[in-house]
């Protein structure tokens, strides 16, 4: 359509708007996919329909039931119909939604003999995904190409029968899908049946049926998103394809010409029609009657599909292209659009009245779609937001990996949950839909709530302490980053985030750093390297690609067990855990504190860790948080222990072999909650305490015996023997990239540094210097326990989601230099 034509057309339905949809008086409606609006004239015409008739049960003789029945096969025709779809070729079952087609098809295909092979495609509706648990195999196709490939390639023979499904259009952002992949699987894949979901496209677009060979085996789609009313869904299936149904064992009401219930039981099932077999007790019948009124009335207020999707098409064309002009006053983009890249606005054929979307605020972070919902229904304006029942299409625009999703759901995420940003990543979407009564006075009144309210024209007032402006990481440094490692296991080895990752640095450490221990079947006590030392031999590693933690035994352990690998998902799913009946709670004890864990109920993963220790232990993990608020996710009570050591403070007189920085004892103030256990060492400082090892003929130390989580070093550019060992002893903050750090004091040390983290073998070093050299008050000290400084601006995506990586440039700042930078001070608060 020309865009004149558009904008009278438009002109026309705003008119009739005002007579039909008194409704829409005040309000804005942009949620036609979930379902759109019946009109005046619909339930009018319905009820004098019901007012001036007297309809029947149908399966009787009476005058009344023959009304209904005639009604009905009529009406069923018409149907067909308005598809084009052939009554020889097709048949239509009426059933309440379009999930129930979907269930009705599943049903069929469960009773065959051998069961069924599953597909369906990664934008399939959930009620269409659904069908894979009863299917004997199934298969997610989780792009076009994928499927093509699938339908191109020649399979050998098949062992059961097959049936691919997939959406017409996706629910969760319009997109289209091809209409061909039918015929190409009907000729080219044996015994495979294709199911189209047509719900989303025939709400606002014509289908063809016209040519049976190469139409779907079965199409549903539900009429109350074409009509706004009735309730009802169909189901129609080609009639070559229907002896699928003919192994149905359940009969009901109507679907059976006789029973008998009492000695040989015996029935004989409806033959005349698919539509009689499958429809069982009494039909809706009222509701097929206002199905008669309901295409009368569209038809006399929008003509056809064929208009409606040019009129909807053309609204959706340019709320995205409003949509994708909006920014913000510094130049930044608000919108993210989830367009699939084989769609274009404006192309009936390749995208469909909706338009899926985030927003981000000017510094690049998202805005919560809990407060977008909220300023909506003040303005009155309805959406949908959140997982939009299409879980593949949400997954893959937003990049959730399972375990991610797994994950968010452990931690409350739930469709319409307040807590929505998930380390930094939204967890649903918004999503604006058209229906044929939709003008574009609805597109221009969302664009000016959208700009109102989430397009920043200025720089905000800053509130925060650190503005963007002091967030660029410093450029020239001399030390930088040369290890990150967290321990994901308590006790056991150390993992070391590979070059190039961002890793997460959360209130209470670094990402999966101690989240699980092992702990002691009779005692409940957590296992410590201090009495195992072999737990140096358990090497655990974080797989984000797959969502795993991987254990793997080395050295002296390797031969213990059968295997020497296992995995344990990543996700804190709680059925995984022993709690009550089916998991339970334990009250493990780390360093002598209760804290609550919870135990794998696995005894493969227990057998593992008992026969690699040789003590009888279970593995646990520590409760997941329950907001990401930023409440502190473990009670990880032994850190107490740490956080009192650390508050002591090295006094000023170090023993003569140390250089004495002036100034070292300067008190560092320790935070009172969320503080992160981090462990910061400096390796000037370990390649000192190995020169005096060394000296004085000693096995030199690994930096992995410290088991620290960051280690600083000297930049190598730098030339050498300007090294500052011990340097850190004066620190107060860290700036590791765009963090920022505080200091909380040193860190405290046992023979547990002995402990050769390659081979679990006991040595005297580096304890012996350690005490010769840094033993202070009876105490002896080696690095620095470090808490991350959260920004109290959470709008960025650095505030969203803080993370540091190896190479990252430091900078340090002593205590006497803070009051030299304003950002710093006001941290100090
Ligand atoms: C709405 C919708 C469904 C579910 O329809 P019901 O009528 O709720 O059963 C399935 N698939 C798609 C694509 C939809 O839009």
């Amino acid at each position: 359509m020309e865009e004149a034509a558009c904008i009278s057309y438009d002109n026309a339905i705003e008119e009739l708007r005002a007579r039909e949809y008194p409704m829409l008086q005040g309000t804005t409606y942009l949620d036609h996919a979930g379902t759109t609006l019946y009109s005046k004239s619909l339930i009018e015409r319905f009820s004098t329909d019901m007012i001036s008739n007297l309809y029947g049960n149908p399966h009787s003789a009476s005058n009344a039931s023959q009304l209904t029945t005639r009604r009905i096969e009529d009406i069923r025709l018409r149907l067909l119909k308005l598809f084009n779809a052939d009554p020889q070729e097709f048949d239509l079952v009426f059933v309440s939604n379009a999930t129930a087609g979907i269930k009705l098809v599943m049903d069929a295909f469960r009773d065959q003999e051998k069961g069924f092979w599953y597909g369906y495609h990664r934008d399939a509706h959930t009620s269409v995904i659904g069908v894979r648990e009863v299917a004997t195999e199934h298969q997610c196709f989780t792009s076009d190409a994928e499927a093509e490939e699938w339908i191109e390639r020649q399979d050998d023979g098949v062992a059961r029968p097959g049936l691919f499904a997939y959406p017409a259009q996706s629910n969760m952002n319009g997109r289209r899908l091809p209409l061909d992949w039918s015929r190409r699987i009907r000729t080219r894949k044996q015994g495979v049946y294709t199911l189209l979901d047509a719900a989303a496209l025939v709400s606002t677009s014509p289908l063809d049926l016209g040519d049976a060979d190469n139409a779907p085996d079965f199409t549903v789609l539900s009429l109350y998103k074409m009509f706004g009313f009735p309730d009802l869904g169909a189901l129609i299936v080609r009639q070559a394809s229907a002896p699928v149904f003919d192994r149905r064992r359940y009969f009901g009401g109507g679907t059976v010409e006789m029973v008998v219930c009492l000695k040989e039981q015996w029935h004989a099932q409806k033959a005349d029609s698919l539509h009689e077999r499958l429809e069982d007790g009494t039909l809706p019948i009222h509701s097929i009657m206002a199905l008669d009124s309901a295409m009368n009335v569209h038809e006399e207020l929008f003509t056809s599909l064929d208009q409606v999707s040019k009129h909807t098409t053309f609204l959706a064309k340019t709320l995205y292209e409003q949509l994708s002009a909006l920014r913000h006053g510094n130049g930044e983009s608000l919108c993210q659009i989830y367009q699939d890249p084989a769609s274009t606005y404006g192309d009936a054929r390749t995208q469909g009245p909706i338009v899926a979307f985030n927003f981000r605020n000017q510094h690049g972070g998202w805005v919560s779609n809990a407060e977008v919902e909220k300023l909506a229904a003040v303005k009155d304006v309805q959406l949908r937001t959140g997982g939009l029942c299409n879980p593949g299409g949400i997954a893959s625009s937003l990049g959730l990996a399972p375990w991610e999703m797994r994950e968010n759901f452990s931690a409350g995420q739930r469709c319409g949950n307040d807590n929505d940003i998930i380390r930094a990543k939204p967890t649903g979407m918004i999503r604006v839909s058209f229906g044929a009564m939709s003008s574009l006075k609805d597109v221009n009144l969302f664009i000016a709530f959208v700009s109102e309210f989430f397009v920043q024209r200025s720089l905000p007032v800053v509130t925060s302490p650190i503005t963007s402006v002091d967030l660029d990481p410093p450029l020239q440094s001399r030390l930088h980053v040369e290890s990150l490692s967290v321990y994901p296991i308590k006790s056991c080895a150390g993992f070391s985030v590979p070059p190039g990752i961002q890793w997460g640095v959360r209130p209470e450490g670094l990402a999966w750093d101690r989240e699980w221990c092992l702990i002691h079947q009779g005692t409940g006590a957590a296992l410590s390297q201090k009495r195992y030392p072999k737990m140096a031999l358990i090497r655990p590693s974080i797989d984000l690609d797959k969502g795993l933690l991987r254990i793997e035994l080395v050295g002296a352990l390797r031969n213990t067990t059968r295997t020497h690998e296992i995995t344990v998902p990543l996700s804190a799913d709680p059925r995984l855990f022993k709690i009550d009946a089916v998991y339970r709670n334990a009250n493990a004890r780390v360093c002598g504190d209760s804290i609550s864990a919870k135990t794998y109920r696995s005894s493969e993963i227990s057998s593992f860790f008992t026969q690699a220790l040789g003590v009888a232990c279970h593995l646990a993990r520590f409760p997941a948080v329950s907001n990401a608020s930023g409440s502190s996710r473990h009670s990880k009570a032994h850190l107490q222990k740490y956080r009192r050591a650390g508050a002591m403070q090295i006094p000023g007189a170090f023993p003569d072999a140390v250089p004495i920085t002036p100034g070292a004892c300067v008190p560092k103030r320790i935070l009172l909650s969320n503080e992160s256990p981090i462990l910061t060492i400096s390796r000037s400082s370990i390649n000192r305490l190995n020169e005096l090892i060394k000296a004085e003929g000693g096995k030199a130390a690994q930096a992995e015996v410290f088991r620290a989580n960051i280690v600083v070093a000297e930049n190598p550019v730098y030339p050498p023997g300007l090294e500052d060992p011990y340097a850190e002893d004066d620190w107060r903050y860290l700036q590791i990239g765009q963090q920022y750090f505080e200091l909380l004091g040193a860190c405290r040390r046992c023979q547990m540094v002995c402990i050769d983290q390659q081979t679990a073998e006991k040595n005297q070093e580096p304890f012996v210097t350690l005490s010769k050299t840094r033993r202070f008050d009876g105490r002896v000290f080696f690095g620095e326990h470090t808490c991350h400084v959260p920004f109290e601006d959470v709008s960025t995506p650095f505030g969203q989601n803080p993370t540091i990586t190896v190479g990252d440039v430091v900078r340090s700042y002593r205590d006497d230099e803070v009051h030299q930078y304003d950002h710093l001070q006001a941290l100090v608060g």
